[in-house]
Formats: C-alpha cells, structure tokens, sequence
C-alpha cells in the first residue's frame, strides 16, 4: 500500500497530459497489492500486473489472450460473468467476493472490484479488475461464527437468565440481550422480553417493585453491583428471582447492566420451611420460646398502637409425671402431640400457640377481648379433658390447668406471662382442670376436678 501511495503522489504531480485515468489504472496495475488485470471491451485479459501470479495464482501466459471468466470457479454459478457484463453493459464500477480457483486446483475467495476505463470519446471500454485474497479473512469470520453459535449454545444451557439491561435518563428499562433461559418463566422469550422489558417487569409483584426499582437506582447511582430477590407472579404460582449484576455508565448517560438471573423458588421454599422449623418445636409443630418471643412482640406492638387488650393464657398438663410414669415416655409424648393438636383446632390461624417448657404452654388470643378469650380457653380446657389417648389397648385421658392474664397496652410481655403464671399456680390449687383469671382469688370458670 505504501509503494501504492508514493505511486499516486507521483501521478498527481505528474505532467497534466499523463493524468488520465487509464494513468492511474497503470498506476494500479504496477502497485497494487493484490491481483491486477485489464480486460478489453471483450472481457479477454490483455495485461495483467506484476504480482499476478502470486496472488492470483495463475501464470499470465495461462489468461492473457483468454477470457477472464475462466477464473470463475462454477460456470454454473458465474458471478464473475455476471459481474463482467454488467459493467461493460451499463459502464457502472461491481465489487464483491468472488470464489476463484487457483491453477493448483483450490479455492480462494478473492475480494474484487472492477472498474470501467475510458480513454476518451470513441475509445473501446476497457475494465480494471482488481482482486484480493481474503480467504483467511473469511475463515476467521467463519471461525468467529462457529464460535459465537457455540458459545450461544453453551449460555442457552446456563441454569438461569443472562442479561444485558439498560436504563435511560427517563429510567426508562430496556432488555438489549437476554438468553434463552429465560424461556423457563411461563410465556416468555428472549425476543418478547427484548421487544418489550414490561413482559417480564410487569410480572413483578406490586410489593416487590418499589424495592426492586430502588435496589437499581441505588446501583445505577453508585455503580456498585446489583444484588437483589424479588417474586414474579404468574398464573401457575409466584417464582422468587435472585438478581446479580455488574452495572457500567455509558457516555450519553444511560446505565447498563450485565448479569444473570437465576430461578430460586425451590431455596426459598426450603428456606421457609427451616425457617417454620426452627421457629417450631419439633414434639407438637408449636412455636419455640424464641418464636413467641418474637411474634409476640409484634403482636403487642400492634395492639399497643391500636389501644388493645391481649388476653394471654399460660397452660400447664395436669399430673403429666405421673401420666409418664405411668405409661411411659413415649405416651406422655403422643398425649403432649395429641393435646397440641386439639389446641390448634380449639384456637383460630393468627392466635399464636407456643410450647414454652416441657409440658408448659403459652397461648395468646389476637384480636379477642377478655370475656371471649374466656370462652375459648374454655371450649379448649373441654376439648383437652375428652382427648382419648389408645396405649397399648388401653385408653387414657389428662386434663389441663389454664391461668388467663391480660396484656395491657403499656405491659411487658414478661409481665403478663408472669401473671398468667400466678393464674395457673391458683388453679392448680384450686383443684386443676380449671381456669384462673387474673382477678385476684377469683375462678373465672372451674372444671370436673382432677382426674
Ligand atoms: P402438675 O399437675 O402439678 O403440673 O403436675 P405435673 O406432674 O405435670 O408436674 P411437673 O410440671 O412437675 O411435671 C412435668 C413433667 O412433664 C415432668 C417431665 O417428665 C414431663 N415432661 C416434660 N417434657 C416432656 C416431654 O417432652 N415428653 C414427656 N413425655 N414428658 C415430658
Ligand atoms: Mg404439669
Ligand atoms: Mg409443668
């Protein structure tokens, strides 16, 4: 190309009458880096550049004199006839690629241009064709190809969505890449996400969208990454989505950011259900201690801001010693599953029902006043006392002894418990089975006795 600019430099300085353009064709001819020919009106090679053969690969005694559309590999094809006939017809410059076959039989893809000459008014066309080898080119395209279509193979098995995301000055979001993963969410595809980002977005639960806009603006802000869980709902139930990606800011101001997405329902419900376990004791499905603790509070928070009284009751098995003396171990655990599980049944979803001690309950009434926590943990003591427990043939009973407080807006959850506590110590005095309210000596409801 060098040798090709210092001929032009001397072409244009050159003498006015040597400027034609057949002098630059010459020019050419003499300095191109690639194959030159120069064909007459006919399309037969009448000259051909010094480096013809080792670019085309052909000896010039082999075309000069001969038609150039011998060089086309496939009469059938004839490209380069073509190619031929259109610029001697319409006198009009034709570049392409052209497949060409050498002299030693192979292939080559030649990039070529050709270009119609005049002399002057009167003078037979004549065409320039000029050819370059780009067959390495082509390969690495072809090579790139292969590479990207694997590569999109191996991203379209990635467990998960990858993402380009973009968002504008107006905030606007717009999905530029996403990968066919995201054809594991009902209804979706990389091309309708992409056409419109609201396909996917508008999926997001109304209570998870706030915070997911916000976890991007604060990451489009700070470009630290984003790293955020959210839900999308759809008609077959909600997936829960992690989010992870890097963000970049680009010159007109638009944020990007590259990252995947990865389907975590099943962790999340997992994670659920550890967390249940861990909030429950393992014997009856009660809340722990821990849990009550809790939940309580939130509770007395709640009722605290709403000016309400908590009925609160401590609940304590009645001679449950002497039951597993009696019967065994494994028996006073089936009477513990069997007296938690009519619990369950006597009270409604949101009370809260927590084991606290070994055969020690706390039970706390949401939502109920006194006079009807009375009546509930009434239907509860009744319910207890029919309990038929099969023991190895025979059918054993136990009863429950229940002191009843109530959490007054300002009180502690402590407080009350140990109110409750001195309840329950009465009726256990007082003959168990029964329940004590937290009116000083007063027994708000008594039962059969002890069995
Ligand atoms: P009271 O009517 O005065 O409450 O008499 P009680 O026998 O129930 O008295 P106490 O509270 O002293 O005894 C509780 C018994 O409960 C002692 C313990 O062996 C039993 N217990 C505690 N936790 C479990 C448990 O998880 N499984 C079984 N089977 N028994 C338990
Ligand atoms: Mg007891
Ligand atoms: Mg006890």
């Amino acid at each position: 190309m060098k040798r090709l600019r210092e001929a032009w430099q001397q072409w244009r300085v050159g003498a006015q009458g040597s400027r034609s353009p057949a002098g630059l064709g010459l020019l050419l001819r003499d300095h191109y880096p690639g194959a030159v020919m120069r064909l007459d009106h006919e399309g037969v090679v009448r000259e051909v550049n010094p480096g013809f053969e080792r670019h085309a690969g052909h000896a010039p005694e082999q075309l000069l004199g001969q038609r150039a559309v011998l060089l086309d590999i496939d009469p059938l094809h004839g490209e380069f006839a073509r190619a031929l006939a259109h610029c001697l017809s319409t006198r009009q410059p034709w570049q392409g690629v052209l497949l060409c076959r050498r002299a030693d039989g192979s292939l080559m893809h030649q990039s070529t241009v050709i270009q119609p000459l005049e002399e002057g008014p009167g003078a037979s066309l004549q065409l320039l064709v000029m050819q370059r080898d780009v067959t390495g080119m082509r390969e690495r395209g072809l090579q790139d190809r292969m590479l990207l279509s694997r590569l999109e193979g191996t991203l379209s098995r990635v467990p998960g969505v990858l993402f380009r995301l973009r968002q504008d000055a107006e905030a606007r979001l717009e999905f530029l890449y996403l990968s066919e993963g995201v054809k594991a969410l009902p209804g979706l595809t990389p091309d309708l996400v992409m056409d419109d980002a609201e396909r996917l977005l508008g999926r997001v639960l109304s209570e998870d969208r706030q915070r997911l806009a916000t976890s991007l603006t604060q990451s489009a802000v700070s470009l630290e990454p984003w790293h955020h869980e959210f839900r999308l709902g759809f008609a077959d139930g909600v997936r829960w989505l992690e989010g992870r990606a890097i963000p970049q800011r680009r010159r007109d101001g638009d944020t990007l950011w590259d990252g995947l997405l990865i389907d975590i329902t099943e962790r999340k419900r997992v994670e659920q259900r550890v967390q249940r376990l861990v909030g429950t004791d393992m014997l009856t499905g009660a809340l722990n201690r821990r849990a009550f603790f809790e939940q309580g509070e939130a509770v007395q928070a709640r009722a605290r801001r709403q000016g309400q009284r908590v009925p609160v009751a401590m609940l304590d098995l009645d001679h449950f010693k002497r039951l597993n003396d009696t019967f065994g171990h494994a028996a006073g655990d089936r009477a513990l599953q069997a007296f938690a599980m009519t619990c369950r049944d006597c009270l409604r979803p949101y009370d809260l029902f927590a084991r606290i001690g070994g055969e020690e309950f706390v039970v706390m009434l949401v939502d109920s006043e006194p006079h009807e926590a009375l009546a509930i943990l009434e239907r509860l003591r009744l319910a207890v006392a029919a309990i038929e427990l099969d023991v190895e043939g025979q059918t054993i009973g136990f009863t429950v002894s229940l002191g009843l407080a109530i959490l007054e807006p300002e009180a502690s959850l402590d407080a009350v418990l140990a109110l409750a506590d001195q309840a329950l110590y009465r009726a256990k005095h007082e003959g168990r089975n029964r329940i004590c309210g937290p009116v000083e000596g007063a027994s708000l409801a008594s039962g059969t006795g002890p069995a």
